[in-house]
């Protein structure tokens, strides 16, 4: 029976993709999985999700990224394991040359994982692309792409099914893997375009994981600075273009310093304007030491990905968008502003007028 449903859950994965993924797996002894840069739930999901499988088949594995991962994320387990890229370059440049098979989690495009990018890109090994944005560069041999997923670890856990490694999930696979579904689903109310996430679910909360354990871990577990900021610029730095169904929240170096920001402090925050009624999309903008930071949400069917890859640089998915912007503050805002009109298009025939 069990083995039945599993078989289910792996039918969205193509069989080849499934196969061939194994069939590396076996030939390859000491394994590298890494992750893009600022990593976040799904990014140290997937790639610690994959280790701990990785280790129960015997394999040698490392999980390498390219700068430190948030604190909120150090009760998984092996996240004292990983090697960070700005911390031990040396370490993470003979392990890369070593591997013989890289798995590269959660990113689209090799400028993701920053001064990274060129270790992984110049390694010999035979490399695989396990990820869920839209329109990945084909810089691996086997490119497992489905940007229908909600998350990597979705993904993950129907490449495991479909290459019949569900057995070898332990309790440490599975609390990784829910973690990286949860984070990128915020604890399942976005992204979700296939209803059998919940038969994952059950599959993984039937491993021993605790679901409100992780919720809490990893996302209700802000510092007081954290939830201070957020209100100040909800109340101080929040602009509303009705016309347009636009938010956009923009915090200077200085806002951050006032409020004693730590990388991390900000998650969740772009997401906010969106709780206002008739709000299709909301910008957030933070002025970072080398670039600004841009990160966009909509609702529907609006893309911030065409926002985020035609003025700042990035993608993303419709709904979920990021970019870099290397100017000031206030240029960055700018061009936004005076672009605004040319994404009215995207907007929904009927949506209600944001009262103010
Ligand atoms: P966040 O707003 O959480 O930083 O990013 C949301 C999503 O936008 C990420 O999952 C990623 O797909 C995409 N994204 C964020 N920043 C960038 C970026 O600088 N470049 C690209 N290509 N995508 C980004
Ligand atoms: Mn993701």
């Amino acid at each position: 029976m069990a083995f039945l449903l599993i078989k289910t859950m792996d039918k969205l994965v193509e069989t080849d993709k499934a196969r061939e993924f194994r069939r590396l797996i076996e030939e390859s002894h000491k394994i590298v999985l890494t992750c893009h840069v600022r990593p976040d739930g799904d990014a140290i999901g997937s790639t610690l999700g994959l280790w701990h499988l990785l280790r129960s088949l015997g394999k040698e594995a490392t999980v390498v990224v390219p700068d430190k991962a948030p604190a909120n994320l150090s009760f998984l387990p092996g996240f004292k394991e990983i090697a960070v890229y700005t911390c031990h370059d040396e370490y993470v440049r003979s392990t890369v040359a070593e591997a013989d098979l890289i798995v590269c989690c959660d990113f689209n495009t090799p400028s993701r994982q920053d001064a990274l990018a060129p270790v992984i890109q110049n390694a010999h090994c035979r490399k695989v692309l396990v990820d869920h944005h839209q329109e990945p560069d084909a810089f691996a041999d086997l490119m497992i792409s489905y940007p229908d997923m909600s998350s990597t670890c979705e993904l993950c856990f129907r490449l495991i099914a479909g290459m019949g490694f569900f057995g070898e999930v332990n309790l440490d696979c599975a609390t990784c893997l829910l973690t990286g579904i949860i984070t990128d689903t915020r604890n399942f109310t976005v992204n979700i375009k296939h209803p059998d996430i919940y038969e994952i679910l059950m599959r993984l909360l039937e491993k021993g994981v605790d679901k409100e354990k992780i919720v809490k871990d990893a996302l209700n577990t802000r510092s007081y600075w954290s939830l201070r900021l957020e209100a100040f610029a909800i109340s101080e730095r929040l602009r509303i273009f009705p016309a347009h169904k636009a938010a956009l929240i923009t915090l200077s170096k200085d806002d951050l310093e006032r409020f004693h920001y730590e990388k991390g402090d900000t998650e969740g925050l772009v997401n906010r304007p969106l709780e206002i009624k008739g709000v299709i999309y909301s910008i957030f903008m933070r002025e970072d030491a080398d670039c600004v930071k841009v990160s966009a949400r909509s609702i529907g069917k609006f893309p911030v990905s065409e926002i985020c890859k035609d003025l700042y640089g990035g993608g993303g998915h419709l709904q979920a968008a990021g970019g870099e912007f290397y100017g000031s503050l206030s240029d960055c805002e700018a061009l936004l502003i005076d672009n605004m009109e040319r994404y009215d298009r995207y907007l929904p025939a009927k949506s209600p007028a944001i009262k103010m």
